[in-house]
């Protein structure tokens, strides 16, 4: 290439900061084909020509190759193809925000990467064969289309071929495309993520997979769009990479300034941070106090272990909220992402093609090469995945949750496409019963769809019922009507100049339904909690949760007594206390933390796993859906109905006989009504008129 105007500028920079590189580089290659240039040191080694590269990285790039390539290295080697890539590039543009202005441009954008294809070879320069001469033809391959020579180069031929393409005298890149589509901690509530087509060359292909965050430096091009008719008048934009960089800390994207750390760290001394959190989450909900500490404990989350083995413990605390339809579990989760440094929403029916996890597909992006999509889970790595309507998810999405929960990993193995994402996110779920309203007497497993296997792996349970009250029923109403008067208050002030509501008046109405903390301080003291703080517990919280985990499996211990509870809720219990130490910013968790923990998971375990009848622990209710007390009872009845239906003719037991044995064995009208009931549902007891059933 022909010296560019910048080569000597560019050489005497490359050996005055980066000769140490420029060595390595020389062992090295071509295994190695880049060196990494900081973009200030070529700001402070030179303004004008840093000014450059931002303005025409067409010309300045190749220069800074060209030169990077003539210098003269102490070993015999040329670095023929080395590149050079430029990081930390100060203009910085959200990719909602990229325009006309910025083509032909070297930028930077950041994001997360949801998509990748395949690695692939691109012909950048092609040998053509003139079939009739034997003359060849090189044509340097810029754009996405193949651009074969029209005539023979030669100037004794000139005809216009056929020519046949020679692979072995041709150029080759590998190539590949990325999908970046923005973080969604820089998303504004609900709005929808936008993306931008990368394409990476060479040495930069095949190292960036689905879910990585990532800042791409690189030179933004544009493409015209082909429509069926021919070519249209809009372009789409690419932006060819130049160099990626890799953020894998986590909440590194929000800046806290010294005057809200010491905000932060003032919040946290007072006694009452703990009721000022509950009370920041979902203020417009009324009541589920403890589900909102439990929410507030999953933001804030027990610390991730690496141990010596190799393993990986998780600190991320998932939560499942079952229950009847209206109250408020959307609206809950909805508000979790808001909240969270880092919050993706996704429904288990969507649509999608990559669901929850993760997919193989074939699309536009890869031209018809495969592509591996990200899925929720993947795109909330390091935060929380809020996932609504988990009773309808697909059967694909539920096997591969079961590594997404307790691995945090999601392997993907298709159409020659294996790797593993990482999706080390706390799940917060919601599903609605089967049948519209929660039965107390089915397991809640069979009622919302999920296998037992999977449920189990939710550190926390919470089963929300529908039951009318008169007081607390008067309590919600009223809280829904305030915060609705309030909201009307303040848009009759925005939008009518007649209004004679005043500020004041709004002010005082939105207090209800204000949050204690402010969300934007919120998400920052999660995110300095979860980066500083990092609790180990006392031994008197250790002994306090051992207590409690063996108290509940002591019940487990006679001959016919139900097993209670199992050693995945013995890591719950520790999770949850390290987590509420980093409440209080503190490195010690304390037997109060452990009391809170054990408080929590006793006023879960209450809701999920007690035998209605018994009200002993059991998690057999929430695995099998029955209790073996209503095993046991269930069979009762059957004998009882069997004898009973013997006596008569064709089988038919009349209801009151039932009954009357039934209370000779312990088992009231009401509840052989509810037994009766559910045998009918499953289908093992016929109902000929009011009055009989018959088995089956
Ligand atoms: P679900 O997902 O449980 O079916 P939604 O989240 O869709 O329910 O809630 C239905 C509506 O009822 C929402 O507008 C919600 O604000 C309101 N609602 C239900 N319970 C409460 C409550 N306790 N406090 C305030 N609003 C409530
Ligand atoms: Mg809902």
């Amino acid at each position: 290439m022909a010296d560019g105007k910048w080569d000597e500028k560019f050489k005497a920079f490359l050996k005055q900061y980066y000769w140490e590189e420029i060595l390595h580089l020389g062992n090295e290659y071509p295994e190695q084909r880049s060196i990494i240039v900081d973009f200030s040191d070529l700001e402070m080694f030179d303004r004008e020509l840093a000014d450059e590269l931002l303005e025409h990285p067409d010309e300045v790039i190749p220069s800074a190759e060209n030169a990077l390539q003539q210098i003269d290295l102490p070993i015999e080697k040329t670095l023929n193809d080395a590149h050079v890539q430029f990081i930390k590039v100060p203009n910085k543009i959200p990719i909602r925000d990229l325009r006309s202005k910025n083509l032909l441009k070297f930028i930077a954008i950041e994001g997360m990467i949801r998509k990748a294809t395949e690695v692939r070879p691109k012909i950048i320069d092609a040998a053509f064969l003139c079939m009739r001469c034997e003359n060849i033809t090189h044509r340097p391959q810029t754009e996405n289309k193949f651009d074969e020579p029209k005539f023979c180069e030669s100037e004794i031929c000139g005809k216009s071929g056929p020519f046949k393409i020679l692979i072995d005298q041709s150029t080759f890149l590998d190539s590949q495309k990325l999908q970046v589509q923005e973080s969604p901690e820089n998303l504004k509530g609900g709005t929808q993520p936008q993306s931008l087509d990368i394409d990476v060359d060479d040495d930069l292909a095949g190292y960036s997979s689905p879910g990585a965050r990532v800042v791409i430096n690189g030179v933004l091009r544009s493409h015209q769009r082909t429509l069926r008719e021919g070519k249209s008048t809009t372009y789409d934009l690419v932006l060819h990479a130049n160099s990626i960089e890799y953020i894998d800390t986590e909440f590194d994207e929000l800046e806290i300034s010294p005057e809200e750390e010491e905000e932060i760290l003032e919040l946290s001394r007072d006694p009452e941070i703990y009721n000022h959190i509950i009370k920041s989450i979902a203020p417009s909900i009324y009541g589920y106090e403890d589900i909102k500490e439990a929410l507030a404990l999953q933001l804030f989350s027990g610390v991730p272990k690496n141990l010596p083995d190799g393993t990986r413990v998780r600190g991320d605390i998932h939560v499942l909220l079952v229950g009847d339809p209206g109250i408020a579990k959307s609206q809950m989760l909805r508000y979790m992402v808001k909240l969270a440094p880092r919050g993706v929403f996704a429904s288990g029916k969507s649509a999608s093609s990559s669901g929850l996890t993760a997919a193989a597909v074939k699309d536009d992006l890869g031209d018809g090469r495969w592509t591996l999509e990200a899925g929720a889970l993947v795109m909330a790595d390091m935060g929380v995945a809020a996932v609504d309507e988990m009773d309808k998810m697909r059967s694909e999405d539920k096997s591969a949750l079961h590594e997404a929960m307790e691995q945090q990993t999601i392997s993907v193995a298709k159409a020659g496409i294996i790797a593993t994402l990482k999706s080390r996110c706390a799940l917060l779920g919601a599903a609605n019963p089967k049948y519209g309203r929660f039965d107390r007497y089915e397991g809640i497993a069979q009622q919302i769809n999920m296998p037992p296997a999977l449920m189990s792996r939710f550190d926390l349970i919470f089963v929300l019922l529908d039951t009318p009250d008169e007081t607390k029923d008067m309590k919600i109403a009223q809280h829904i009507l305030s915060a609705h008067h309030a909201g009307e208050m303040s848009e009759q002030r925005i939008h009518l100049p007649t209004s004679k509501v005043t500020q004041n008046d709004v002010d005082s109405r939105m207090e209800v339904i204000l949050p204690k903390i402010d969300p934007d301080i919120m998400r920052k003291y999660i995110a300095y909690a979860r980066k500083n703080v990092f609790p180990i517990m006392e031994k008197e919280a250790h002994e306090h949760l051992i207590d409690f985990y063996m108290g509940l499996r002591k019940m487990g211990e006679g001959k016919d007594a139900p097993v209670p509870v199992t050693a995945r809720q013995l890591e719950a219990l520790v999770r949850l206390s390290e987590s509420s130490a980093r409440i209080r910013l503190s490195n010690v968790a304390t037997i109060d933390d452990a009391r809170r923990t054990t408080q929590i998971v006793h006023s879960s375990l209450k809701q999920v796993g007690v035998d209605p009848d018994t009200g002993a622990f059991d998690v057999d209710v929430l695995t099998s859906g029955t209790s073996k007390s209503q095993r046991d009872k269930i069979k009762i009845m059957k004998d009882i109905i069997r004898t009973v239906g013997s006596r008569h003719s064709g089988g038919k037991a009349p209801l009151d006989e039932i009954y009357a044995e039934a209370e000779a064995e312990q088992i009231d009208r009401g509840h052989a009504e509810e037994l009766i009931a559910k045998m009918r549902k499953v289908g093992e007891l016929l109902k000929p008129d009011n009055a009989h059933v018959r088995l089956v």
